[in-house]
């Protein structure tokens, strides 16, 4: 018996995504404690560089992003979607403009109000790549010039099926998607998604990669450059 999708509307089975899901603090700009003034906003020397040649090479952009800043009050989700926008244009002057944003903003202990959640999103959770996906095989994410921007709304249930589905021999085929961040958390949410994770030496990289276990990664670089190289590496010798 094939196994259904979860969600609404069915996609065909034997889909072929090609997607980088990033993590943006530390590995798309310069880690700043709760960043949220454009002012304070840095890119990373080859960044822009780097993700013009994914976008050459076909893959959608994903910002995949744990904001427990606004959990701990000290900045407004409208901050945090402020900020992406201000990344998003500067990336965008350079040819590398992003195709969505997730973000989560909760946090299960220093969370204040409807904030303090154990939630389903955080990394190394893995709901907002479902979510991203579940946009996608929607068609919910647009394409024009405007960035989409969202929490994860998939019930507790549907992440669940989703996972399920993603599992199943009908589920999408993740060869050409890939998790990069700075942190064992964005590597091990993008694991648990089921995508090969890339740990890079920008932000806290270098100190996680010190402290990271044999194997706990697919693959270690030092700058997001030599990553986005390594992934379009992959795709031609497949
Ligand atoms: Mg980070």
């Amino acid at each position: 018996m094939t196994k259904e999708h979860p969600l609404d509307p069915n996609p065909k089975s034997g889909w072929q995504p090609k997607i980088v899901f990033l993590d943006r603090d530390g590995t798309i700009n310069e880690e700043v404690n709760y960043l949220y003034k454009p002012e304070d906003l840095v890119i990373l020397p080859g960044v822009p560089e780097a993700l013009r040649e994914l976008k050459k090479a076909g893959y959608l952009l994903i910002l995949i992003t744990n904001q427990a800043g606004i959990a701990r009050g000290y900045y407004t989700e409208e901050d945090c979607i402020r900020l992406n926008l201000v990344l998003d244009t500067e990336l965008k002057r350079a040819g590398a403009g992003l195709n969505a944003v997730y973000y989560c903003p909760h946090h299960p202990e220093h969370g204040i109000g409807k904030y303090k959640l154990h939630c389903h999103c955080r990394k190394p959770e893995t709901g907002l790549l479902l979510q991203a996906e579940a946009d996608l095989m929607s068609c919910r994410i647009p394409s024009g010039d405007m960035l989409y921007q969202s929490r994860c709304i998939l019930s507790e249930a549907e992440q669940k099926a989703l996972s399920e589905w993603n599992r199943s021999p009908e589920g999408p085929d993740f060869t050409n998607c890939f998790m990069i961040g700075d942190k064992l958390g964005d590597i091990l949410a993008g694991r648990r998604f089921g995508v090969r994770s890339i740990l890079v030496g920008t932000g806290y990289g270098e100190k996680e990669q010190r402290a990271a276990a044999a194997g706990s990664y697919d693959y270690y670089a030092d700058t997001l450059k030599e990553a986005a190289k390594w992934i379009i590496r992959q795709q031609s010798i497949r």
